[in-house]
């Protein structure tokens, strides 16, 4: 007998939860209704007028046909609808086997649940399974009433539930469920008849005709046919995925139609993977049932099983789909019997959707796809604001990741750490350990919620980071991440995170054959670690699979993230025939502003006879600078002003993202196999708004506070004479431009930036006002030179020594902070400005700066959070200093090198609290230079290239 003496071996214990046990009962008919509770505060304070808000609780009302329950509250919706399924078992006396049966009494039970799904009230049920039973019964000649065995094992939980606690081997591979369902039939004592050699079952005594009259729609007339689409998914990866269309008549099975599209006779040949895709999609992967689901009867099935090893090549594609070995060509569909209705349900699968799906298991394809932008959109690089982000949050596109992969859901852990006194430099923190409130953020983070209730003192006292681990379903760790950065908003922190792991992950995706040395060192610039043998053993059939698609294309370089000016640092780099049009309107794109684009991306062949569109829409906003769109896109865009159009070429993006975004796929994949395309994307710039730090300075100051810095150096340069000029960090050229504007006894004016963006626009800027204008009467006559470098300012360059006068606005705050004391002694040690005006927000300040920018926001609960989450005013500032810190950098600074230093600022005063919005220092040196002898001064340190030059001398001849 099948137990072999061995009672309960290797019978894993099935723990049904109380609602996967009411589900099991009662399917659709258990219908559970939440609804919140909100429990007066009872050990509040009496008497205060203030609402002490509370965390909602949860109540389920549970309702089947015979009863309907209520439980009690809980703090979440699924404990009070678990409640709620417990109490109806309770109540019904619905058994619940705390051990696991025996071997003998899960046959048992199989044998049962198989002569259940014949019986006569079982036909007429709303069943996935029994739509195919009356199906069959509609089937022709030999075929009459057969029902496919693999068809059960997939369409009826309980059936498969029983397999498994038979062989544990059914969990990960559910085709081996078809022997032991086969088996069990062969004991119903006469019910139902199967076959030796095909994989059917059927009932041995006719339905009685009144069952067969209600439940068996009997056609009158032609029968209807309905065309579905599916795509072949061949075995050889060399095939390419095709359309196939499947003809289902209204009286026909559709498993026999598929089975005909696979070239096997009927549907008893034919298996269905689980579903892949969406959670709600029916659509599932056909191929040919190997010959070894047979078995023969006198063996035990448990060792049949065992040597269940298929000789057949496996579908790589296929198999990666769905996370089951999948062997030979394969039929990709959305079609079967659902809960809802008796009628047949199926959709369209187009070759469109399926390279969705396949690009909807890489992250950025998962970005792209939120996006609706597939070969615009790109998964950016850092997560700035929440109010900047757009498409799928970073943590929602992970989460979705391992879902797809079948990994584990991702683990997510916040540590916060008191921020003590605004005096404190963001980077002492300490990390703290095991304080009381963690857990409950741990919980907050997994359950999607940002923490309510805490008071705005108590919130901008604590900063966030967050830890992100990654398991495989059987909690082996993949990969973990644990990045320095911390954050004032938990969730903020929690995106951040989710981000870093996700670019490794794109990274990875996008050159898949990396080797070992590059895969950690990309992971350590993210605070990644992997852990390897789980990593690869995971993601084996990606490579296969990804590799085929990427090997031949260009795809996006996998950037660091300190790189990220890297994005652009050759505009018109890989982008040809690139022509803009439209006047120049001067306002501009900078980072962090969002920009609203129109656009359209076609292919189009070399000779131009053909394109096609692929991508359009009217209105596409991103932030600029984050690396939310395409390097091309980006470089080109930063280009244009408002009201300006550009159309630019580029080589062909990953095939499968042209095949994703293309409606028509069969045209333009023989337009791309047959000719040499390029992508043509054709832009117009429709409006730009300024990032925050702007928006927050504008709210409060008139003029705008970056006019007063620059109008407060123009002063000072008028006032000192000084002949020549370089602006240390000169950006889009604000300051040179201005001064351009006033007349002044300078000569020669030198900008540097480490931005070629920046600098391409300040040339530009510079270039036509100087050469425009020759006129001697303009206030910058006297000028007669003008440089820009591209470099660092912690550089020291031979030929920026000993100048009048040395600016550097708003620029040490977008360096690290060793940075910008390194700048401090290298420009007063080196350069020599006679005269260093130096100017950085006052951290102090913000507080002002953020509650003048919350009236307007208040009707927006969204965006208030959204305005305080950014700890700084502008996320790329690396620190803000306070008063006292500025202060001590300054004055330390110039007593090292013999300067005297005097402090002032611009926006509010010196004699209130908080002192100016920008705090500036001007420096002056002291003791005049011994000699002409400089020891760096040897002429020979030329580390800065020239961007552009502009001399009188030349340019009026
Ligand atoms: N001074 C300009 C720009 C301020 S934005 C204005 O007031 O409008 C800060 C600028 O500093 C950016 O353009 C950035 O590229 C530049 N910057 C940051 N680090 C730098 C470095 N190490 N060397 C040169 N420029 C730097
Ligand atoms: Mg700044």
């Amino acid at each position: 007998m099948e137990t072999g003496g061995s009672p309960a071996v290797a019978v894993k214990k099935t723990t049904l939860s109380p609602k996967a046990i009411i589900s099991q009962k009662f399917g659709t008919n258990a219908i559970y209704e939440v609804e919140e509770v909100q429990e007066p505060a009872e050990n509040g304070c009496p008497g205060l007028a203030i609402s002490q808000k509370r965390p909602c609780l949860y109540r389920c009302i549970l309702q089947l046909p015979e009863i309907s329950v209520m439980s009690g509250t809980f703090k979440k919706k699924k404990e009070a609808e678990q409640s709620a399924a417990e109490m109806a078992i309770k109540e019904l006396g619905i058994q619940i086997s705390t051990s696991s049966p025996t071997l003998q009494e899960a046959w048992d039970k199989l044998v049962d649940r198989i002569a259940h799904l014949f019986s006569d009230e079982f036909l007429s049920y709303l069943h996935p399974l029994s739509g195919h039973l009356r199906a069959a019964l509609q089937r022709e000649g030999d075929l009459y009433g057969l029902v496919p065995v693999p068809v059960m094992a997939i369409f009826d939980s309980r059936l498969s539930n029983l397999c498994k606690s038979i062989n544990p081997k059914v969990e990960s591979n559910p085709f081996l469920a078809i022997p032991l369902i086969m088996r069990a039939a062969t004991r119903s004592s006469g019910l139902v008849a199967s076959s030796e050699e095909q994989l059917w079952i059927r009932r041995q005594d006719p339905y009685p005709p009144e069952i067969m009259e209600s439940s068996v729609s009997q056609t009158s007339g032609s029968p209807l046919s309905t065309l579905i689409e599916a795509v072949r998914i061949p075995c050889s990866l060399e095939k390419t995925v095709e359309p196939v269309t499947l003809d289902v008549s209204s009286t026909g099975y559709y498993m026999d139609v598929i089975a005909k599209k696979l070239g096997l006779t009927d549907a008893t040949s034919v298996l269905a993977s689980r579903t892949v895709g969406k959670a709600s999609s029916e659509a599932r992967l056909y191929f040919a049932a190997h010959q070894s689901y047979l078995l023969d009867m006198s063996s035990d099935p448990l060792i049949v099983n065992e040597a269940l090893r298929f000789e057949g090549s496996l579908n790589a594609r296929a198999s990666y789909f769905c996370g089951q070995s999948i062997y030979g060509d394969a039929i990709l569909a959305s079609i079967g019997y659902t809960w809802k209705s008796k009628d047949l349900f199926y959709e369209d699968v187009t070759v469109q959707s399926y390279y969705r799906m396949l690009i909807n298991k890489i992250p950025s394809g998962v970005y792209k796809l939120s996006r609706e932008a597939v070969l615009t959109a790109e998964l950016p690089l850092v997560f700035t604001t929440r109010a900047n982000w757009r498409g799928s949050l970073p943590r929602e596109i992970l989460c979705m990741f391992c879902r797809q992969h079948r990994l584990s859901e991702p683990d997510f852990s916040v540590v916060s750490t008191p921020l003590k006194g605004l005096s404190e430099s963001t980077t002492s923190h300490k990390k703290l350990q095991g304080i009381d409130s963690t857990e409950e953020e741990i919980e907050c983070a997994n359950g999607g919620a940002i923490a309510t209730g805490t008071c705005e003192s108590a919130e901008s006292a604590v900063t966030y980071q967050c830890e992100v681990k990654i398991f495989s379903k059987c909690h082996h760790l993949i990969i973990e991440c644990f990045p320095k950065n911390s954050f004032k908003k938990q969730n903020d922190s929690i995106q951040n995170t989710s981000l870093k792991v996700l670019s490794w992950l794109n990274a990875y995706f996008k050159d898949i054959d990396m080797p070992l040395e590059k895969l950690n060192s990309t992971a350590n610039i993210l605070d990644i670690r992997i852990c390897h043998e789980n990593f690869f053993k995971e993601f084996a059939l990606c490579r296969s699979i990804h590799n085929v698609y990427h090997s031949e294309t260009q795809g996006v370089k996998f950037l660091e993230p300190n790189s990220l000016s890297m994005l652009n640092t050759m505009p018109g780099q890989a982008v040809f025939s690139l022509s803009i049009e439209g006047p120049d309107s001067g306002v501009c794109p900078s980072n962090g502003s969002l920009l609203f684009i129109s656009y359209s991306v076609s292919l189009v062949t070399e000779d131009e006879h053909t394109k096609e569109i692929l991508e359009s829409s009217d209105e596409f906003e991103f932030e600029i600078g984050a690396g939310a769109v395409i390097p091309h896109l980006e470089a080109v865009v930063t280009q244009l002003s408002v009201g300006q159009s550009a159309c630019f070429k580029t080589d062909l993006a990953p095939k499968e993202f042209i095949l994703a975004a293309a409606v028509d796929s069969a045209r333009n994949f023989s337009l791309l196999s047959s000719e040499s395309c390029c992508l043509e994307y054709s832009i117009t710039l429709l409006r730009v708004t300024e990032p925050l730090e702007e928006r927050m300075e504008q709210a409060l100051f008139s003029p705008p506070l970056s006019k007063q810095r620059v109008e407060y150096a123009v002063q000072h340069i008028r006032q000192s004479h000084a002949t020549t000029l370089v602006d240390f960090g000169c950006g889009s050229g604000s300051l040179l431009d201005a001064l351009l504007n006033h007349p002044t006894s300078l000569e020669k004016v030198v900008g540097i930036d480490i931005s070629q963006k920046s600098l391409s626009r300040a040339a530009k800027i510079l270039h036509s006002k100087l050469s425009k204008n020759t006129d001697a009467n303009a206030p910058f006559s006297g000028i007669k030179s003008a440089i820009l470098y591209d470099g660092s300012i912690t550089i020291f360059d031979s030929r920026l020594c000993e100048f009048d006068i040395g600016t550097c606005l708003e620029v040490i705050e977008h360096m690290e902070e060793d940075q910008a004391y390194l700048f401090g002694d290298v420009v007063l040690s080196s350069f020599l400005p006679k005269i260093l005006i130096v100017s950085t927000p006052n951290y102090e300040y913000n507080v002002i700066l953020q509650k003048a920018n919350l009236p307007s926001q208040e009707d927006d609960p969204e965006d208030k959070t959204q305005s305080q989450s950014c700890k700084f005013r502008n996320h790329d500032h690396k620190f803000e200093w306070t008063r006292e810190q500025f202060n001590s950098w300054a004055t330390k600074l110039a007593a090292k090198h013999n300067y005297s230093v005097e402090f002032s600022g611009v926006g509010g005063s010196a004699d209130s609290e908080p002192g100016f919005a920008s705090q500036i220092a001007v420096f002056r040196r002291m003791s005049p230079l011994q000699g002409d002898v400089h020891p760096k001064d040897d002429g020979s340190a030329c580390h800065y290239n020239v961007i552009w030059e502009w001399d009188r001398l030349t340019s009026s001849s």
